[in-house]
């Protein structure tokens, strides 16, 4: 497996350097078909022959992978692809299409081809059609994760409607006046990560003791991990249950992790605060939260729609009254125009729904969530490594 996922990596990174040395040559990026061509060579080159005893789909995923990440630069979803270091938590490596006869869950076992027969411990069921199968290595264990599809009826919401206001002092507000506590995952082990860190940076890199703190870093950062999925997984969960229809800000939380640091030339303006924001979104998990709201949303009939977030925080619920004066006090609205007051969070997240309530005027689906189509695309994560004999955290039941 570490070879696969070596092999992978390789030819990520040798696709990414040819893509790069056109780049500097103002010429054109190879196409995906192109690239597998230049994969054929490198597999019957004598100096990479190892590569042709890794599953060849296994590798044109990694182009398709790179394929994918310079289409999100493109389009200023994400930064430009970098290469791929060796010993990063996640390394992995994916099958884009495995038959169903691979799969073995009543013995708890899946036939990885080129691999043979693997044992995995089982922590649920696999229902629905088997599409592709991706093994990564995180804090020293394998998992596989697994992607089936399969129809399933979507239910008919009861819930009603809810504005969501994300924030860093509470993660989110809810239009009906209660709250979310932040988790702040990273601070509860942020002094235990930098020890292990310490410890790591004292080793002579490369020997067993480094190795050794080198495990124990990346345990911590798993278990960060693990906290925080937990959170946003609950979370997601019981706002999905309770409300058909969610209305979020649209912010692109992309831009607003990027760095504030700027250029030698332009430096950018309040740096430390904007650090202190980013560490601080990056540790709730905004992004993510958004995207288990949505899909958990649809599987239960409902749905999460976004609204441009312009003067959400500055706008008078009772009278609509829109001025930075307003805003006086940095947690509490004041309205200057009719005295109204209130908790800014909770504003923001009844200025968010009616955002949206005001757009839908007029129009016949006004309030009721659009049907979600019938088949749902179903992720079945399961997790395991073999040999091992404690219960470990799974990717969605995490204890601490
Ligand atoms: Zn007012």
């Amino acid at each position: 497996m570490r070879r696969f996922a070596g092999a992978r990596r390789y030819v990520y990174n040798q696709a990414l350097e040819l893509q790069q040395r056109r780049h500097a040559s103002s010429t054109k990026n190879l196409s995906y078909a192109e690239l597998c061509k230049e994969l054929t060579q490198w597999r019957s080159n004598p100096k990479t022959l190892w590569l042709a005893d890794v599953h060849s789909q296994v590798l044109q995923q990694a182009l398709k992978d790179l394929g994918s990440a310079y289409t999100a630069f493109f389009e200023k979803r994400a930064d430009a692809p970098d290469f791929k270091k060796k010993g990063r938590s996640g390394e992995g490596f994916r099958y884009p299409q495995l038959d169903q006869t691979a799969l073995d869950s009543g013995n708890g076992r899946i036939k990885l081809p080129k691999l043979g027969w693997v044992r995995y411990r089982k922590s649920r069921e696999v229902p629905g059609v088997l599409r592709s199968v991706t093994v990564s290595l995180r804090a020293g264990r394998w998992y596989v994760s697994i992607l089936t599809r399969r129809d399933v009826d979507v239910p008919e919401h009861q819930g009603g409607a809810v504005g969501i206001d994300m924030g860093v002092k509470r993660f989110a507000t809810l239009s009906d006046g209660s709250h979310i506590e932040p988790l702040s995952s990273f601070k509860r082990h942020e002094k235990a990560l930098a020890k292990a860190q310490r410890q790591m940076s004292r080793k002579e890199k490369f020997s067993s003791n480094w190795k050794k703190a080198k495990a124990r870093v990346q345990k911590i950062q798993n278990r960060i991990a693990n906290v925080r999925k937990d959170f946003l997984h609950k979370t997601t969960t019981t706002l999905s249950k309770n409300h058909a229809l969610a209305v979020v800000e649209d912010l692109q939380v992309g831009n607003m992790s990027k760095s504030a640091a700027g250029t030698a030339d332009a430096p950018g303006r309040k740096v430390r605060q904007k650090a202190g924001l980013n560490k601080a979104i990056l540790d709730q998990g905004w992004f993510e939260f958004r995207r288990q709201l949505t899909y958990k949303l649809a599987w239960a009939g409902g749905q999460l729609v976004a609204v441009p977030p312009h003067n959400t925080s500055r706008k008078c619920p009772a009278c609509h009254h829109v001025s930075a004066d307003n805003r006086m006090r940095q947690a509490e609205l004041k309205c200057v125009a009719c005295g109204f007051e209130a908790n800014a969070d909770h504003v923001g997240a009844i200025n968010v729904l009616s955002r949206w309530l005001e757009r839908d005027e007029g129009q016949d689906t006004a309030g009721a969530p659009a049907r979600c189509a019938s088949t749902a695309r179903i992720a079945c994560e399961v997790s395991g490594a073999r040999g091992r004999q404690q219960q470990e955290p799974t990717e969605e039941t995490v204890s601490e």
